[in-house]
């Protein structure tokens, strides 16, 4: 069988897209490590990755997708199923793109384990075959994948294409958006480990904080705490946390001159109060763990340009998407983590 799926991968690969022999398609112990892991339970994170970097870089040499989008549609996935209960078991595989019954077996399909590609089509589902096993199985990922970019493939491989195609996927333009800053990072950090994270002040520096999230707070009416302040000097710098996009930038009548960054698990990193930004930093632009964004100052409660009604500090809050809203949760914990991992680096 699995000889089968390598002479059906050239097959694809020679006669559907007309392609010469492809340069990434791995050696077949490569893909019958592949194709007899449908579950990453069992994986560390770093071989989870290695896992599914391979077989995205099979998908990606055979259908011309870049395998940056690929894994930024995979991972954006992963974040969903985090938060809907329902999904979470999907995360415990190799690929994690959700696909309901209906969708996958076809509206009108009368047997809920129907795996018979030919019945699937039959009843308008789009579940497809892609290890020529003869099934379209939903816990395959291997047919997952197929699904997903045999979907992709209607509309075509430019980077405009794939946002039609991704917009007819989800119909959410919040969907489309997460899973491009996520294609751009992928791109331009060029690897699937995009986890590093880092504390943002120099742990060097002099700072104090404490967990204070959920606690009241004076200005601008009823608000809760959501985060953590770091009193430190004027002028220390504020660096991001993690790999990232910067998202929004510039003057908010709370929070003063602030910065917020989305990173690869599509959470929010809020930095708020600085006094200035980094000279050239804008919104769009990629940040790495440890990159300096900007300086702690006082600013906010007020006009742009509004300072010193507190003491310096730097506000840091996270905040998760769920695909339709926001939350924020305590920032407290990673940031003791964090600040750990970097003493015990000094
Ligand atoms: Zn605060």
């Amino acid at each position: 069988m699995l000889r089968k799926w390598l002479v059906t991968l050239i097959a694809i690969a020679v006669l559907g897209t007309g392609m010469c022999w492809p340069a990434k398609v791995h050696a077949a112990a490569d893909v019958e490590r592949v194709l007899t892991t449908s579950d990453a339970q069992t994986m560390t994170e770093e071989e989870r990755l290695q896992e599914l970097g391979s077989l995205i870089d099979q998908f990606s040499a055979l259908t011309g997708i870049p395998w940056y989008w690929l894994a930024a549609i995979n991972q954006y996935e992963r974040t969903l199923n985090k938060v809907i209960k329902a999904r979470q078991p999907l995360n415990d595989r190799l690929i994690s793109i959700y696909y309901s019954e209906t969708q996958w077996l076809g509206p009108f399909n009368p047997d809920p384990n129907d795996t018979n590609p030919a019945s699937i089509h039959f009843f308008g589902g789009i579940g497809s075959d892609g290890n020529q096993d003869g099934k379209a199985d939903p816990n395959d990922p291997v047919d997952v994948l197929h699904t997903m970019t045999s979907h992709l493939l209607r509309y075509g491989i430019t980077d405009k294409r794939m946002r039609t195609a991704l917009w007819e996927h989800y119909h959410n333009p919040r969907s489309v958006q997460r899973i491009e800053q996520f294609a751009r990072m992928y791109k331009e950090f060029g690897k699937l480990d995009l986890s590093k994270r880092a504390f943002p002040v120099p742990v060097r520096s002099h700072y104090s904080y404490r967990s204070t999230w959920g606690a009241a707070r004076g200005w601008g009416g009823r608000r809760i705490h959501e985060g953590t302040d770091i009193f430190a000097d004027y002028g220390t710098p504020v660096r991001s946390t993690c790999y990232g996009i910067v998202e929004v930038m510039g003057w908010n009548r709370y929070g003063g001159w602030r910065i917020g960054i989305r990173d690869i698990h599509n959470v929010y990193h809020y930095f708020a109060h600085l006094s200035g930004f980094q000279k050239g930093l804008k919104e769009g632009d990629l940040v790495e763990p440890g990159q300096t964004i900007g300086w702690v100052g006082s600013s906010g409660y007020g006009k742009p340009g509004t300072s010193g009604k507190f003491p310096p500090h730097l506000h840091f809050g996270m905040y998760r998407d769920t695909g339709l809203s926001e939350w924020s949760f305590d920032p407290y914990p990673y940031l003791r983590r964090w600040e750990k991992m970097e003493q015990a680096s000094r």
